[in-house]
């Protein structure tokens, strides 16, 4: 009975054959001999902020093509991979302050894609007391040439939760059970009252817009540093009216003199610049396949280069872009000799849509428009993204994917203890695997360590202080671990089975009535 039971493990590992001698070397090399500090510089405080379409986004592009030179990287290239609508946008000058009733200097982001001012903006702050679009009414014909306040969206709660935390084992193994995915249902609770929140929200942009304030002040929501947000903006439309976002307590402080009648006054100036619109870009480097048919089949390694424009998008998401280069970067240095090809993609503007990874899908593996698979899509044998911040892996997602689980428990042994053994079927959403999982292709995300990102991500902090380097260096170890067992590995990474489409679920939702 006991050699029953024992027989399909045994199996199992001789057909998952894991080579620890070049296990030994990744970790060597990768926990000894790291460039992450290094590269974590070169993305952050060199680069500089790297919205999508702006200036600092070429500095970003070129910074990682030359890096992937300097390590031996193959194929290096800065590739278009979409048109952008937007257009470039870089913020010149931001500066705001409370003048009336004393001086306070305030830490503020320009909005992207929106004007600036017409030099120093000084008058008192007309706060828009806007419950209902009926109460836009009583603003008419008072708003020109004014520095408008948007109501606040959310009230602040002091916080009794650690800055930053891991996993427990407990949270972990909760993580790993299966949960019932929800299909698509009609919006509801939560959901319907930030629809109608936001359908306010455009009502009073619109009406301000129409009115023509100088410049709109938004508070950060629950943030205690200046958002990083972006206008709805097409390339060639008038620029929208200066809008910045300010702390929440900033906003807070000036919103309760106003509503205890004490007036108010800022002086503001924003200078903003808009080009031509630039292309949406990925920078791609390679380590080339050693085997004569299988080289030409790629494992995948990825993050979006891109980032918000307050801080320099460290956490959200260089993190994620130089451990998928150090984890080239050590295969490099110990001459692994895959025999598939490894590429890593460094993805543009996947903050306006997953654009980078969406049309690296469109130009190599799917018509967009027949949906029909081009020549490289037999050959893609598996996509690992990192996109969740600087914490360490703990982990991975199989995103739904049964047939892999077998693999990566076996993948995930030798690092159990660093921490790194929880398999979770459930998806995991919101970036750039997203974009191969989309079409039936094996693309996956680790599980990973929170840290401090919800506190930091898309605002002014996300800068070079965010970054763990320890488990960025852990990280940087798993991924060419996996990646060079799925450029090892006899067969491709199994995939999902077609399944037929779904009927009808659509449909008949959207007969039901939108409440
Ligand atoms: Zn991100």
């Amino acid at each position: 009975m006991a050699f029953l039971l024992i027989m399909p493990a045994i199996l199992f590992s001789q057909t998952e054959k894991v080579d620890l001698n070049m296990i030994y070397k990744i970790k060597q090399e990768g926990l000894k001999n790291s460039a992450i500090e290094e590269l974590a510089y070169g993305l952050t405080d060199f680069a500089g902020p790297r919205l999508t379409g702006s200036t600092g986004s070429t500095r970003g592009y070129e910074w990682a093509k030359k890096k992937m030179e300097e390590f031996g990287f193959q194929n290096v290239r800065i590739e278009e991979a979409r048109d952008f609508n937007r257009g470039g946008w870089d913020n010149l000058k931001a500066y705001a302050a409370m003048t009336a009733p004393y001086y306070a200097n305030f830490a503020c982001n320009p909005v992207a894609w929106t004007g600036g001012t017409e030099g120093l903006v000084k008058g008192e702050v007309l706060f828009l007391d806007v419950k209902s679009e009926t109460d836009l009414e009583k603003y008419k014909g008072k708003i020109n040439g004014k520095i408008v306040m948007m109501p606040s969206t959310a009230s602040y709660e002091i916080s009794y939760e650690p800055l930053a935390s891991r996993y427990t084992d407990e949270q972990l193994k909760e993580l790993s059970k299966a949960v019932q995915q929800q299909g698509r249902r009609a919006p509801t609770g939560d959901f319907a009252t930030y629809a109608a929140q936001q359908t306010l929200r455009n009502k009073i942009s619109e009406f301000i817009r129409t009115e023509g304030a100088a410049v709109i002040l938004n508070s950060s929501g629950t943030f205690n540093v200046p958002r990083s947000t972006g206008a709805r903006y097409n390339a060639g439309n008038p620029e929208p009216i200066a809008e910045i976002n300010l702390t929440v307590e900033a906003h807070g402080r000036m919103e309760r003199l106003i509503k205890h009648n004490v007036p108010v006054e800022m002086e503001i100036e924003i200078q903003n610049k808009f080009f031509a619109s630039p292309k949406i870009y990925n920078v791609i480097g390679e380590i080339p396949g050693s085997d004569k048919v299988l080289k030409n089949e790629v494992v995948l390694l990825g993050g979006h280069i891109d980032s918000w424009h307050g801080g320099t998008g460290a956490a959200d998401n260089a993190s994620g872009c130089i451990v998928m280069m150090e984890a080239l970067r050590i295969l490099k240095n110990i001459d692994a000799a895959p025999r598939r090809t490894i590429r890593v993609a460094l993805w543009g503007g996947e903050e306006q849509g997953l654009n980078g990874s969406r049309g690296y899908v469109e130009k190599y593996l799917v018509d967009p428009k027949t949906k029909e698979h081009k020549p490289d899509f037999d050959k893609f044998a598996a996509y690992f993204n990192m996109d969740n911040g600087s914490g360490k892996y703990r982990g991975i997602y199989l995103q739904e994917n049964d047939m892999v689980r077998p693999v990566f428990e076996e993948w995930l042994k030798p690092f159990a203890d660093m921490g790194a053994s929880a398999i979770a079927i459930r998806n995991t959403g919101g970036t750039d695997h997203q974009s191969f999982d989309a079409v039936g292709l094996p693309g996956f995300q680790f599980i990973q360590d929170e840290i401090e990102y919800d506190r930091g991500y898309h605002t002014v902090m996300d800068t070079y202080e965010r970054l763990v380097m320890a488990d960025l260096k852990h990280n940087a170890v798993i991924t060419a671990s996996f990646a060079y067992n799925a450029a090892m590995r006899d067969s491709k990474l199994p995939g999902k089975p077609a399944m037929k489409p779904r009927t009808n679920v659509l449909q008949n939702q959207m007969a039901f009535p939108m409440n």
